[in-house]
């Protein structure tokens, strides 16, 4: 079994930059595959040859230099060319360390303080409008409180990502039984009481009588009464 503490100091000596070059979805794997005999510990670029030493030392291994493979760069903050930006935030969502802010059809901007300098926004960009501008070095102390802010950063997030994963969720559960529910049985109590109204309204009608007949002659009472049998007739 893995010990995390051991899973720990190796995490607290990568560099925390969760670019993925060690092959890796972040430091924290890479961590963890080192602590169980799965991963070399010359992988992480970032971390620079300091990084394999301290992680050596750690481990009471020799000290192993990069692959020809592994591309070695100077450290880098990413930067966006304010005019180009169209707003999409792609970079947004792919920078590991909410080091972007802006929203969508905005203007983004890097917040270089936060920036590890990964590159990981830089290839989904479709305006090809972000570069990686040179960095300077920051001395050792800074170097470990900057990679303690970016792992608080992107676990930060990681749980933000769950969380709205896991609410989308539920508010597709919710639509899909809302949904599923069967249509609602037609209102008895409305009809019950339509069918009342037109029944009074019927009686009302066959009791209405004519009225101020008194004064008419007979001839005319006949007329009407002849009118009123008809009505009666037709009704039924
Ligand atoms: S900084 Fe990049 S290469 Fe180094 S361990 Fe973290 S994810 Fe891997
Ligand atoms: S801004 Fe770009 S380069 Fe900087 S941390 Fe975010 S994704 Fe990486
Ligand atoms: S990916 Fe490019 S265009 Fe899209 S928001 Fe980021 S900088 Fe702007």
């Amino acid at each position: 079994m893995l010990s995390a503490l051991l899973v720990d100091r190796i995490d607290a000596i990568l560099p925390q930059t969760q670019c993925g070059k060690c092959g890796y979805p972040g430091c924290r794997p890479y961590a963890m595959a080192i602590a169980a005999g799965e991963a070399d510990i010359n992988r992480c670029p970032p971390g620079g040859e300091e990084g394999i030493r301290e992680l050596a030392d750690l481990l009471g291994v020799t000290f192993k230099p990069f692959g020809a493979d592994v591309v070695l760069k100077p450290p880098a903050v990413a930067f966006i060319d304010e005019n180009l930006c169209i707003g999409c935030t792609l970079c947004q969502q792919a920078c590991p360390v909410d080091a972007i802010s802006g929203a969508s059809k905005l203007m983004h901007t890097i917040i270089v303080q936060l920036c590890t300098g990964c590159e990981l926004c830089v290839a989904p960009c479709p305006v090809d409008c972000i570069s990686m501008l040179p960095q300077k070095l920051p001395t050792r102390d800074k170097k470990h409180g900057f990679a303690n802010a970016a792992r608080e950063r992107y676990q930060f997030r990681l749980e933000r990502i769950e969380r709205d994963k896991r609410e989308k969720a539920e508010r597709l559960a919710q639509k899909e039984q809302a949904a599923a529910k069967p249509v609602a049985a037609p209102q008895t109590d409305a009809q019950a009481l339509i069918q009342a109204a037109l029944e009074r309204a019927k009686a009302q009608a066959a009791a209405v009588k004519p009225q101020n007949t008194e004064h008419l002659t007979p001839a005319q009472q006949a007329q009407i009464a002849e009118i009123e049998a008809r009505r009666a007739k037709a009704k039924k």
